[in-house]
């Protein structure tokens, strides 16, 4: 058993933070912390996805260095762990099958959350086997800029008479930055400065990463 997942079973609770992180920002470093300031998660799990089944058709860049880069990220974040957990799982990954490898790994009674933007909570209709997702596992939803909170509010509440599941929805102090932005400013010559960690960066620069 890998040292990360070992360390969570000594958390009371914990949440999940899944995502291309192609690459990661601000905007996921502060969504960990309002989850860990605003709720009783006391650690926050990045799971960097192997290929993600919702971006097949854009490039996403190889998962070594998305995982590189998700640790450079949260270097000194005490709270903030990392996993290879479905990048080392190889091929498409599905949040509901990582779910039940935690579940196995730590068993039955492990406390944890995913943790999903205000994009990610409404989309996750298309996910594998939602339904069966959204019994195993409780949700945290954050608000996003860019996503009207008063719908956020009303989808999640007809989720959870429909679904019988459990969303905890929080609201968040808003970043408005996303990968895709990113990738677009670094592609046209823009700053992305203090869009990405300062580590973060320079191993996209020295990577020469989105030209
Ligand atoms: P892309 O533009 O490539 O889709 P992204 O910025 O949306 O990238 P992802 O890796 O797709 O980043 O997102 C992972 C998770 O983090 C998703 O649940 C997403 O909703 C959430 N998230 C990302 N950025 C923010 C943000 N700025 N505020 C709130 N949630 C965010
Ligand atoms: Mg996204």
């Amino acid at each position: 058993l890998k040292d990360e997942i070992k360390s969570l079973k000594v958390i009371n609770k914990f949440a999940i933070l899944g995502g291309t992180f192609d690459p990661i920002h601000f905007g996921h470093i502060s969504v960990a912390e309002a989850v860990l300031d605003k709720t009783d998660v006391e650690k926050v799990l990045f799971i960097p996805s192997g290929k993600p089944p919702h971006k097949e058709l854009e490039c996403v860049s190889n998962s070594d260095i998305r995982l590189d880069m998700t640790r450079l990220a949260i270097e000194g974040h005490e709270n903030m762990e990392v996993s290879s957990i479905e990048i080392d799982r190889g091929g498409m990954t599905y949040t509901v099958d990582t779910v039940l490898q935690l579940k196995s790994l730590l068993g039955n009674d492990a406390k944890f959350k995913f943790i999903t933007g205000a994009d990610a909570i409404h989309d996750i209709k298309t996910w594998k086997d939602y339904k069966l997702l959204l019994k195993i596992c409780s949700f945290i939803a954050v608000t996003r800029p860019g996503y009207n909170k008063n719908t956020e509010a009303m989808e999640i509440e007809k989720m959870e008479k429909k679904f019988g599941c459990d969303i905890e929805f929080i609201e968040i102090p808003p970043v408005d930055i996303s990968s895709s932005q990113i990738r677009q400013n670094i592609s046209n010559g823009i700053s992305v400065e203090g869009m990405v960690p300062d580590k973060v960066a320079e191993y996209i620069f020295k990577k020469g990463l989105y030209k």
